[in-house]
């Protein structure tokens, strides 16, 4: 992949994620997919959408797909209803998005919340953003005082999902809070994190410490 790697990602110390389809992949802002990336096996998850158009935000890599539904189906048996607000997006639409919000808000801003293209987690194909079928609060802070939010911080680990941009973690993740963006990791790697309630930056670090030793 050293294709990849131009000489400004040399200066900014970027790293490639080498597994790209590794379901613990870390993509942050340090961390970026290969140049054009895009998973091979995107399906769509049979779940509502606040959305009616078939999009490309519909789709996730099919074990992520899998396990969003047991996770939606067990969360409307607890009487909660959730819905699908934005899944796979690619390396072009992560780009239009990117430059759109710079373009409204102004760069430092945009940043705190949307990832610069091939640096973005709805690229793997394994985050999704939810909300209530309603779509109220849909990718906004209100969400955080929902139900919703609360069901999906107890159980989404269950499931393999972590809440990938957690309160208190802003300076790891290089994230605000967003309690509505799940991310899938597989149900062992999901509970270890919320056992340990770190992040998926700070798995990554203690597994590399560990082969270090
Ligand atoms: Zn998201």
């Amino acid at each position: 992949m050293t294709s990849d790697v131009t000489e400004k990602d040399k200066r900014d110390q970027l790293q490639i994620a080498n597994k790209p389809d590794d379901v613990a992949v870390l993509v942050n802002k340090q961390n970026k997919l290969p140049a054009n990336y895009t998973p091979s096996d995107l399906v769509e998850p049979n779940v509502p959408f606040i959305f009616k158009e078939k999009e490309e935000r519909r789709l996730m890599r099919k074990e992520a797909a899998k396990a969003l539904e047991e996770l939606f189906n067990a969360a409307r048996k607890d009487g909660i209803d959730l819905a699908g607000v934005s899944g796979y997006r690619s390396f072009d639409s992560q780009k239009s998005l990117f430059t759109y919000y710079i373009s409204v808000q102004g760069e430092e801003t945009a940043r705190q919340y949307s990832a610069e293209p091939g640096h973005s987690e709805h690229q793997t194909g394994l985050a999704m953003d939810v909300s209530d079928t309603k779509g109220t609060c849909a990718a906004e802070d209100c969400f955080a005082d929902t139900p919703h939010a609360k069901w999906l911080d107890k159980h989404a680990p269950e499931y393999g999902f972590i809440i990938r941009y957690p309160k208190g973690k802003e300076a790891i993740t290089g994230y605000n809070y967003e309690p509505w963006h799940i991310r899938y990791v597989g149900t062992d790697i999901a509970r270890t994190i919320q056992r340990e309630g770190i992040t998926l930056e700070e798995y990554h670090q203690r597994k590399t410490e560990l082969t270090k030793k």
